[in-house]
């Protein structure tokens, strides 16, 4: 076999691989990161990140350089019901807000953190296919633009090249827990709707939309419907979002008042997981697993990935572990951390009517500060849904609101 060039390319650099193209390059390891976007750039995605993200970005030493962007800190998460507003913080032990950073300056810190920390970058370089060799992924075939196809070798082949990942493909990853799309949500950027460092969520029948401030002071206002309209309600985009609002009529009022600043972008995404190594390859980010982005887990998934795949990558370079061993764990691990959350995810996003258990829990937490701070961490992922849902957590809230209604 021909010598490798590198330890290890990875295709895609955004959320997911130029942290791990960092990491990797921060251990000392050779590592080729390329994309066929150029940066800065956007991307179809609204851009909150919660505390656990925010305390990756610190532990990177990248937090700072977000925060200069100008992006305001978010610290109370408000999901209005219609009924009733639960309001609380998400912070985490580390960290006590979130920030949504545009992606068009987000992602270029995150491809110039690779670049310093030894990384060799190559935008606009498309990977055409990879290279297979005794049933194992040994490189790839790419070009970059307007240029020849090249060929690069690597002990392995990261995917870190999203939802339509070539390299899980070219793979065969298994993929299970599969679900189908759900929401249909559009978003865009309104001047004069100022949030006051809230997050402000809202709950209505088949509807859900949510508002928070980013860079350059613009607000995010992102809304949806479930799939099913989707169709019919494409032939008019603006008016079917505006309508939404309509169930919340002060918030209605307050967009109104404010002016949309750029297009609308919207998609909706299946919901899968995949295996995320065999022989020569890894994936990371949503190349390896994807949900619907109600809940704005997808930027934090893809940093803990890049986080436990670079550490068992490490152990199989280094001989500590055998390859197929350290990755079972990067891909346990991963499972088990976000199957409450994915679980959690796909009911929100069917924007059904909360059912009979969850309409209680939630009209327990109501008023209770201490709950609503723990339903804003669950939301930001800080806690599982599995812990705040268990009946060792719900026992106290539930008493604590019969007191309350008793007295
Ligand atoms: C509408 C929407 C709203 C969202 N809102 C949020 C939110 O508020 N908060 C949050 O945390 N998450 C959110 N997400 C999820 C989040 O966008 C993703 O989870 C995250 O961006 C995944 O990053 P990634 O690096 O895995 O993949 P991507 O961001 O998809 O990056 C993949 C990269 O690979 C490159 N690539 C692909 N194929 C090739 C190829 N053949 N050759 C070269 N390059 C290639 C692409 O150019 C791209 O740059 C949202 C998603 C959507 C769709």
């Amino acid at each position: 076999m021909a010598e490798n060039q590198y330890d290890a390319i990875v295709v895609g650099a955004r959320c997911a691989g130029s942290p791990t193209a960092m990491l990797l390059a921060h251990r000392g390891y050779k590592v080729l990161v390329v994309d066929r976007s150029t940066f800065p750039s956007d991307t179809v995605s609204t851009h909150l990140i919660h505390p656990p993200g925010v305390a990756a970005l610190r532990r990177w030493g990248l937090l700072d350089q977000v925060i200069a962007t100008g992006c305001p800190a978010i610290d109370t998460y408000a999901f209005d019901f219609g009924p009733f507003t639960l309001a609380g913080s998400p912070a985490s032990a580390d960290e006590a807000a979130s920030y949504a950073p545009r992606r068009t300056v987000f992602d270029k810190i995150l491809v110039d953190a690779a670049s310093e920390a030894g990384a060799e970058v190559r935008e606009a370089f498309t990977v055409e296919d990879v290279l297979i060799e005794d049933g194992r992924i040994t490189g790839l075939r790419g070009h970059a633009k307007g240029g020849k196809t090249v060929t690069e070798r690597a002990r392995v082949v990261v995917g870190a090249d999203g939802r339509h990942s070539l390299v899980a493909r070219a793979a065969r990853a298994e993929q299970y827990n599969e679900k189908a799309p759900i929401l249909q949500a559009y978003y865009s950027y309104w001047s004069g709707l100022p949030t006051n460092a809230r997050f402000e969520t809202y709950v209505r029948p088949g509807r859900g939309f949510a508002a928070w401030a980013t860079n350059d002071d613009l607000t995010l206002i992102v809304g949806g419907w479930p799939v099913a309209e989707a169709e019919a309600n494409k032939k008019d985009v603006e008016g079917n979002f505006y309508k939404s609002f309509e169930q919340a009529p002060e918030f209605a009022e307050r967009v109104r008042g404010a002016k949309r600043e750029a297009r609308f972008s919207g998609t909706a995404v299946p919901n899968y997981f995949r295996k995320p190594f065999g022989p020569g390859w890894a994936l990371v980010g949503d190349a390896g697993y994807n949900k619907d982005f109600i809940t704005a887990q997808g930027m934090q998934d893809a940093f803990r990935d890049a986080e436990l795949c670079v550490t068992a990558l490490d152990e199989a370079f280094t001989g500590a572990r055998d390859f197929d061993v350290a990755m079972a764990d990067y891909q346990m691990a991963r499972d088990q951390h976000v199957l409450p959350m994915y679980e959690f995810t796909a009911q929100l996003a069917s924007l059904e009517p909360p059912p009979p258990e969850m309409q209680q829990v939630l009209g327990a937490v109501h008023g209770n500060q201490d709950a609503m701070d723990g339903f804003a961490r669950v939301a930001a992922g800080v806690t599982s849904p599995a812990e705040f849902f268990s009946q060792e957590n719900l026992g106290p809230i539930f008493a604590a609101a019969a007191t309350a209604a008793a007295s």
